[in-house]
């Protein structure tokens, strides 16, 4: 599955499965720019041959302002990958109002940001692919996670909206459901933990970001044009 001259935005895109991302699509052939607010995303940018831009995915102007600038020069957005996300995890009885919206800033609001930007320009184009990254959380719950899964849930029936909204633009929305996969994200999750999660795990491993930058690549790509309003699970069969 090729992307070249495909024009993509890899939110998120600095470390983690963002950056697997970033290596997949640009070895597929496409001109990535990675919107993210770390300055390790300009290594990683430059590694792979990829552009960055500092931009917050909860700021709806710095958003705009972007999708402005990226369409100007490029003249088309062909692919919107929606993954940047933050982790604020507490029990309900004990999260913060803060704790909340922080999440549903990033995960949720932001996710609505990047697309209402991104799809006129996919629109006027008559082509797109938005792919956003929910959790395999999102469709179970999780203790400790009021926040992320609302969020996370979120996207998957907004992705629902979107694939019946935006198709017969040649628009295509759909998402993908990470299981527990080895990134930054998850570094800190203890030990016993982890071997407990790699048994339970029918596939017997935890998820390499590089398992998620496929399913990515495969939604992403021309090929994939009759998926839509789909949440793909890639979780080694947890659930
Ligand atoms: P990560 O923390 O390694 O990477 C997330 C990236 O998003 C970081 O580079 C961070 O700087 C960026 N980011 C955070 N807030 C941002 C903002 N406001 N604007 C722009 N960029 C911002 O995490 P990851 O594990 O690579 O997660 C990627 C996506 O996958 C997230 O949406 C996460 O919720 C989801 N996910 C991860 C797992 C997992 O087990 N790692 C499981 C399910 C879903």
């Amino acid at each position: 599955m090729r992307l070249d001259n495909k024009v993509a935005i890899i939110t998120g895109g600095a470390r983690g499965i963002g950056r697997a991302t970033v290596k997949v699509f640009t070895e597929a052939g496409a001109k990535v720019i990675i919107w993210d607010l770390l300055d390790v995303a300009a290594e990683t940018a430059k590694e792979f041959g990829a552009e960055f831009m500092k931009i917050s995915v909860s700021d709806p102007q710095q958003v705009q302002d972007a999708v402005a600038d990226i369409a100007q020069r490029y003249g088309k957005i062909d692919i919107l990958v929606n993954n940047a996300g933050i982790l604020r995890d507490r029990s309900l009885l004990k999260m913060s109002h803060k704790e909340w919206q922080d999440v549903i800033d990033v995960n949720l609001t932001g996710v609505f940001n990047c697309t209402k930007a991104v799809a006129p320009v996919m629109v006027e184009n008559k082509y797109g692919r938005i792919i956003t990254t929910s959790s395999v959380v999102g469709i179970t719950g999780n203790f400790g996670q009021t926040n992320y899964t609302a969020a996370k849930g979120g996207i998957i029936a907004m992705t629902k909206t979107w694939g019946r909204e935006l198709g017969k633009h040649g628009i295509t929305a759909n998402a993908v459901a990470p299981g527990y996969i080895e990134t930054e994200m998850t570094a800190s999750i203890p030990e016993e933990f982890r071997e407990q999660a790699k048994k339970s795990i029918p596939v017997r491993r935890i998820g390499r970001p590089e398992d998620i930058a496929y399913a990515y690549l495969y939604l992403a790509s021309e090929e994939a044009g009759f998926v839509n309003g789909h949440t793909l699970s890639v979780n080694g069969g947890t659930a």
